[in-house]
């Protein structure tokens, strides 16, 4: 029997916001577009209220893509009449794909992990899109270090779903007893993993700590890789 690790991508190894930040700056400029701070941050506000709408149902898709950069346009006075909005989003989701960005200090961490823990596995559990995902995760060399990677929208349900665990397990084919969930988020990472009875590290926790733990049955924290590390060799050394 294997330690699995499973480990949220974005905010624990990889580094969403900064991705999206290279890419932006790409894709706006090569267009003949300007780019600054509060450019990206203007696309950061209009595309979380969008995904919102379309959680909601109230747009598609295809209306989301479109008008996250539309809107930043109309608003900055950019000329609307140049390339496709359509286009400039699927330029943006694979430049940002080959732009990954690691958490600084991740890969060394995966690396000790990797040889100094006997028997571990590592896996990704992450909610997003595949192509973006793995594409970041090659373009860091995260990947030499990973087992298999368990992405929503290949496998059909999300994180804090516990059928989505069950995919994960299932693929491990190992007890859920060897496994363990490490990540940022509360409400998909932490939620997901007392859902599925696995055990868990909150990574770079905050707010009311001693609260959360308690409400989500967490069992460890973390604030940095080497506190991370640690709580993962000691958890590997207990027999089960
Ligand atoms: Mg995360």
């Amino acid at each position: 029997m294997h330690h699995n690790f499973l480990f949220d991508l974005d905010q624990t190894l990889l580094d969403f916001h900064a991705s999206e930040y290279i890419a932006l700056d790409i894709v706006l400029r090569s267009n003949g577009f300007s780019f600054s701070d509060e450019i990206y941050r203007a696309f950061k506000a209009c595309n979380k209220a969008l995904w919102l709408e379309f959680e909601k149902g109230t747009i598609t898709r295809t209306e989301l893509f479109t008008r996250r950069f539309q809107d930043v346009f109309c608003r900055y006075g950019m000329d609307t009449a140049g390339p496709d909005p359509l286009k400039i989003n699927d330029d943006f989701i694979r430049t940002m794909s080959m732009n990954g960005v690691l958490m600084e200090g991740a890969l060394e961490f995966v690396k000790k992990i990797k040889e100094n823990i006997p028997n571990a596995r590592i896996y990704i559990a992450s909610n997003g899109v595949a192509a973006n995902a793995k594409g970041r995760i090659v373009s860091t060399g995260l990947d030499q270090y990973i087992d298999d990677c368990f992405i929503s929208d290949e496998l059909g349900v999300a994180k804090p779903d516990a059928a989505f665990f069950a995919v994960c397990l299932d693929r491990i084919g190992e007890p859920k007893t060897s496994c363990m969930m490490i990540g940022d988020s509360l409400s998909s990472d932490m939620l997901g993993a007392k859902n599925a009875a696995l055990d868990s590290v909150w990574f770079m926790p905050s707010g009311n700590i001693r609260e959360a733990m308690a409400a989500y049955d967490i069992n460890d924290c973390a604030s940095s890789f080497d506190e991370l590390y640690e709580i993962l060799r000691c958890w590997s050394s207990i027999g089960r």
